[in-house]
């Protein structure tokens, strides 16, 4: 199953216009969350997002899965022989197609509601759909509900009887039940213990293997992203620095700034460790993003050119993708 490619998305753009105050609100710029990104996944795969807060992954995810409108840009997404371009689909056909993709939110807490049932958070996606019996949709919500280690006598309970990582659970049963092939995950393990978080991360595997599912893993924690994906992406201000393989990217960084995130993660193996890169003041404003390279502002390597032309995206090694004009004297 492997190889097929599901996802294909082009020079994706997300921007949001600001408005002026007064009567006609008039566009006085706009927040370029992401702004051109391009990037392809094959079923089976994971591809991580990393970045600091407000680098735009998120955004990326939400826009995939049409929860938010593309300013510009190609989604193409294959499944079943059927290719559809997922940033044009419209009204009726967009409501058909949703099935295929869903959500896994960060906040085990916020996402459920405290007034249904499990069973009920469970099937919701199914009762929206209008095409299942009450008896198809039970049968489904305990064949999900088991594969994601929650047992029949759970499915009568309210949501605050649960813990962090059974809450968690429950709501990638809800996200699976509609038997999508592409999940985003948005930090879902974020607001987990570490120990819940490896349970949750090893069953995210295994639904993986079982469902042969694709997923976007965004996420702030570098090593469980490393266990997780297939390959990564690093963000910053709307755009992508560098995406590799994930052990080329973690063993071979090219970009400073993959590097400066690389090296700040601890580790107890010094031989191991990065040079620590120490990064000053804090990431552009995505309204008014610095012209050339974006990373520019921060980059201890920065050079007259880097002020002023903006680095081509180029494949350094195969499947290694970078953005940085000093890329060749650095490496
Ligand atoms: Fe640093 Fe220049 Fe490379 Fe940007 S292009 S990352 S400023 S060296």
């Amino acid at each position: 199953m492997n190889n097929v490619n599901l996802l294909d998305v082009s020079n994706l753009k997300v921007h949001f216009p600001i408005y002026l105050n007064g009567l006609f609100r008039k566009v006085k710029g706009y927040v370029k969350a992401v702004d051109g990104v391009s990037f392809s996944l094959d079923r089976g795969q994971t591809l991580g997002l990393v970045g600091e807060s407000g680098s735009g992954k998120t955004t990326i995810g939400r826009a995939v899965l049409r929860a938010l409108e593309p300013t510009e840009g190609k989604i193409s997404f294959t499944a079943d022989g059927t290719h559809v371009d997922l940033a044009t689909l419209q009204g009726k056909a967009l409501k058909q197609f949703r099935p295929n993709m869903q959500l896994i939110f960060q906040d085990p807490y916020a996402s459920l509601n405290p007034r249904m049932t499990v069973r009920d958070i469970i099937s919701e996606p199914l009762e929206c759909l209008n095409s299942f019996s009450r008896k198809e949709i039970d049968e489904r919500v305990r064949e999900i509900a088991g594969m994601c280690r929650l047992n029949l006598e759970h499915l009568r309970r309210f949501p605050h009887a649960f813990s962090g990582g059974q809450r968690q659970r429950i709501c990638i049963a809800r996200a699976l039940v509609s038997r999508p092939k592409f999940v985003v995950c948005d930090e879902s393990v974020s607001a987990l213990d570490v120990s819940i978080q490896a349970e949750i991360i090893n069953l995210l595997m295994d639904l993986q293997q079982e469902l042969h599912l694709t997923y976007l893993f965004i996420a702030h924690d570098l090593s469980v992203v490393a266990h997780i994906s297939t390959k990564v992406a690093v963000m910053y201000v709307g755009q992508f620095a560098e995406l590799a393989p994930t052990e080329r990217l973690f063993f071979k960084p090219l970009h400073p700034y993959t590097r400066a995130l690389l090296s700040a993660v601890p580790t107890i193996n010094l031989e191991t460790a990065f040079e620590p890169v120490k990064l000053e003041g804090d990431i552009p404003n995505p309204a008014n993003p610095p012209q050339g390279c974006r990373f520019h502002t921060r980059c201890p390597y920065v050079s007259s050119i880097c002020k002023e032309e903006i680095p081509q995206w180029q494949e350094w090694e195969a499947e290694h993708f970078v953005a940085c004009h000093r890329v060749d004297e650095l490496n």
